[in-house]
């Protein structure tokens, strides 16, 4: 497997430094309101590697924290009235949903920097006694980057002092370098009125956002992680921040791979909230959207290319996970063909072999996609030409082929999973189905059309084939 590092700009093999298990730490949701399409384009990378990684046979430890505590978490629990905790615990359960909605394996912990600040308040101790770290006159503590050699080796920014201030705020003015960052910062009010002020050696306050990642990626798995992952957005400054922190206080390589995710755009256009196209996961399913359809919308595109969200690129998404769900169903049902047939089984194993090579080469999931419709059309082509059926040894094949992709990609048992009802549900469209075909035999084609518009309104698609009529249920936009 090749991965892209971003820190050395190269694509290069990867292999985890303990070998069988892998450590991975992605930058979790900032939990001050429900994370939207953008955020979840990442996540589904996210998703998308620890899949392959599992697929590929290694042990993953997959840690995704949720940034519970920083301006904006603080604001938000300010202007809502409530207590830090109050206003972010919905939101880390929300986010909990979503990913469910969407299919994600489970990761292996949701660390909330609330709950580290122990480990945060030592990590700064160390900075501070190997002379990386200043207390500033209000109990604030700074990071020294003149302190640290290698800073700006990840994003290429030296200077930049302005950039690095963005997500900082207050207190500035003791810095002794512009570019120093907060790695504890000294009580407000407003950290006082919301309940987000913890002890430190250095007076009452609370952690800088750069730190609490730092912390929590080493208190979990350890000085040097394999892979961190984060959109674009956080090349500069925070993961600079975090290799400047964690190696410092180390003295060893913090992530041996830096991925990071292109940033969605909606309608050609940056997300926003004012442009009103701003979206999150929930109002796409409440739209009737299915959760797989948005799922191969977020991740057909390779991960450090360009990804534009559109209503018509969803339409197609739906399309195209219905036509592998048909696919799937058209071979579990076709009829075995008499004898023993090879050569769709030999297909099938090097094509999810080639699928395999496209994941593995940094997920290059658009070559893996064709790699999947490839095999759909010979598959349907062969089935095309044999009567609709095919030996039983092929079938099993093709099937195992479908779902070793599916174990990476989640989308087709994600899209069987919301259109399944309960059985009883299931027989009565069978009934209706079969009484449509009666009906349509006896040429009684007033009470076959109503029957098919009664299905309809059910969400129940027919499809009349040289093999009898198939049914689907359809979710989706009407
Ligand atoms: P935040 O909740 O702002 O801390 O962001 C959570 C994750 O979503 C981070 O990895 C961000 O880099 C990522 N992210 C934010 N906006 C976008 C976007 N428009 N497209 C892709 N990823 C994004
Ligand atoms: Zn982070």
């Amino acid at each position: 497997m090749k991965l892209h590092d971003f820190l050395r700009r190269e694509t290069r093999p990867f292999e985890p430094l303990r070998p069988g298990r892998v450590t991975v730490y992605g930058c979790g949701p900032t939990v001050y309101d429900f994370a939207h399409i953008g955020n979840f384009r990442t996540f589904v990378v996210y998703d998308l590697l620890h899949r392959h990684l599992r697929w590929r046979g290694h042990e993953v430890g997959f840690v995704v924290n949720f940034t519970d505590v920083d301006d904006k978490t603080i604001r938000g629990a300010a202007d809502a009235g409530r207590l830090l905790g109050e206003h972010t615990e919905p939101y880390a359960r929300a986010f909990l949903d979503d990913a469910g909605a969407l299919g994600f394996l489970p990761f292996s912990a949701h660390p909330r920097a609330t709950a580290h600040i122990p480990a945060m308040v030592a990590f700064v101790e160390n900075l501070m006694e190997k002379g990386h770290a200043y207390r500033g006159a209000d109990g604030s503590v700074y990071y020294s980057v003149p302190s640290f050699a290698d800073y700006g080796r990840l994003s290429g920014k030296r200077e930049d002092a302005e950039a690095g201030r963005s997500r900082t705020g207050a207190g500035d003015f003791d810095k002794r370098d512009p570019r120093d960052f907060a790695l504890w910062k000294a009580a407000q009010p407003v950290d006082e009125q919301v309940g987000a002020v913890w002890e430190s050696p250095w007076g009452p306050g609370r952690p800088g956002w750069h730190l609490e990642c730092s912390a929590m990626a080493r208190s979990l798995l350890g000085d040097t992680i394999d892979i961190h992952l984060g959109g674009e957005d956080l090349l500069f400054p925070h993961h600079e921040n975090e290799i400047a922190q964690s190696e410092a206080a180390t003295g060893r390589t913090f992530a041996r791979f830096w991925l990071h995710v292109r940033h969605l755009k909606v309608d050609a256009r940056k997300m926003s909230k004012s442009l009103g196209n701003f979206h999150t996961v929930r109002e796409l399913l409440d739209e009737g959207y299915d959760p797989a359809a948005i799922r191969w919308a977020l991740l057909a595109a390779h991960y450090r290319s360009e990804l534009n969200f559109t209503r018509a690129g969803l339409d197609d998404a739906t399309a195209s996970v219905q036509r592998l769900l048909d696919f799937r169903r058209r071979v579990r049902e076709c009829p075995a063909a008499p004898g023993s047939g090879a050569g769709l089984a030999i297909r099938s194993r090097e094509r999810l072999a080639a699928f395999g090579s496209a994941m593995d080469d940094d997920l290059n999931v658009p070559r893996a996609l064709a790699v999947l419709w490839t095999l759909v059309r010979e598959v349907n082509t062969a089935l095309d030409g044999a009567g609709g059926r095919m030996a039983g040894e092929e079938r099993e094949a093709v099937l195992e082929a479908l779902a070793g992709m599916d174990g990476v990609l989640g989308v087709v048992d994600l899209a069987a999973e919301s259109r399944r009802t309960p059985d009883a549900d299931d027989e009565r469209v069978r009934d209706l189905v079969e009484a449509r075909e009666r009906a349509r035999a006896n040429r009684d084609f007033a009470a076959a059309d109503r029957i098919r518009a009664e299905l309809a309104a059910g969400g129940i698609r027919l499809e009349d084939t040289s093999e009898g009529t198939r049914w689907t249920r359809v979710r989706g936009p009407p």
